[in-house]
């Protein structure tokens, strides 16, 4: 039996076909149209419709970078199902170098949209019904915000096996069982049943080359979870992820000038010392001290903070050596020698 075409935006999309179109958004005041753009690989034996979507914080421009590699990849020609890749959501903000909308809005709290609502709600909507709700399984990218950085990690919600099949398979050194955020994507697609993963790697405005590789191989690991693909042997991630079921922030205790003491992906101890943060002059000084054990998955990266100020982002672990083991072989699957 032939496989059926899919629709979106309008544009028919064949069995055996891949396209590249623009989906209408809305009018910039300058009469100009905003589109986003999208390509389709609709394969011609069934399967799953997958997609993966990236800076729906628009500064969060590392995952536009992976998917334009991934696109690049001749093992796509023979997918079954079909992929949808949407390298750039948030158009709006991606043009401005900025997380928001020109409404100040910030799209990831405004899923599932409405019809009515502002123009950051729109496009929630209008992204729901043309693309999310056409798929089975997703896979949302982001980074860092704000002067963070972040260990290339997978959050997502393990109580339905279907997802926690997929975080593993993604092979990112740690999971973070998250708790879902009102409003987030992430949410609006659980709630109609689909599973979802999102990667969270290195910062804004940035490209990493560890991030952007472990993002490839993790979508083609998915890919091959799925049965749209087989990998080789030896593209299989040997990576065990460490699964974390809650994490703490470690915030300033005083504003001042932060001196960094670990890195990212560090095992750390309750009540080690992380970092410094001193007065210009060095006199007034206090130590910023891990409130949990675990492993650095995010960190600050500007050395200025007010008291408060989300510092260290520790994923928690009780085994040291695990989450030591794990970061490791990460390290040398993916970070070249020197
Ligand atoms: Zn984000």
């Amino acid at each position: 039996m032939i496989r059926k075409s899919i629709i979106i935006g309008g544009v028919e999309i064949r069995p055996g076909e891949r396209k590249t179109f623009d989906i209408a958004v809305a009018r910039l005041y300058t009469h100009t149209d905003m589109t986003i753009p999208i390509t389709v690989i609709h394969g011609v034996e069934e399967g799953p419709t997958l997609f993966i979507c990236a800076a729906i914080h628009g500064d969060e421009i590392q995952g536009v970078e992976i998917i334009r590699r991934l696109l690049k990849l001749e093992n796509l020609k023979n997918i079954k199902g079909t992929l949808i890749a949407i390298p750039v959501v948030n158009v709006f903000g991606f043009i401005n170098q900025t997380r928001y909308s020109p409404d100040r809005r910030d799209l990831n709290r405004f899923f599932p949209g409405t019809d009515s609502g502002s123009l950051t709600s729109q496009l929630a909507k209008l992204f729901m019904e043309e693309i999310i709700e056409k798929c089975t399984h997703g896979i949302d990218l982001h980074t860092g915000s704000n002067h963070r950085t972040n260990l290339p990690q997978i959050r997502a919600y393990l109580d339905d096996p279907e997802t926690e099949k997929l975080a593993k398979a993604f092979g990112a050194p740690v999971i973070l069982d998250a708790n879902l955020l009102g409003g987030s994507l992430r949410q609006a697609v659980k709630d109609i049943g689909i599973p979802v993963l999102l990667y969270e790697a290195g910062e804004v405005l940035r490209f990493d080359e560890v991030s952007i590789q472990a993002g490839i191989n993790g979508i083609l690991a998915v890919m091959s979870e799925i049965k749209m693909m087989q990998l080789d042997q030896h593209t299989e991630s040997t990576i065990t992820p460490l699964i974390a079921h809650s994490s703490t922030w470690v915030r300033a205790p005083i504003s001042g000038i932060l001196r960094n003491k670990i890195e990212l992906g560090q095992s750390v101890s309750e009540n080690e010392i992380l970092g410094v943060v001193s007065d210009p002059f060095g006199d007034d000084e206090e130590n910023v001290i891990a409130g949990a054990s675990g492993i650095i998955i995010g960190q600050l990266k500007l050395p200025l903070v007010y008291k408060g100020d989300a510092v260290f982002h520790i994923a928690k672990f009780d085994s040291k050596s695990a989450a030591k083991n794990t970061i490791e072989a990460f390290r040398q699957e993916f970070e070249p020698e020197t």
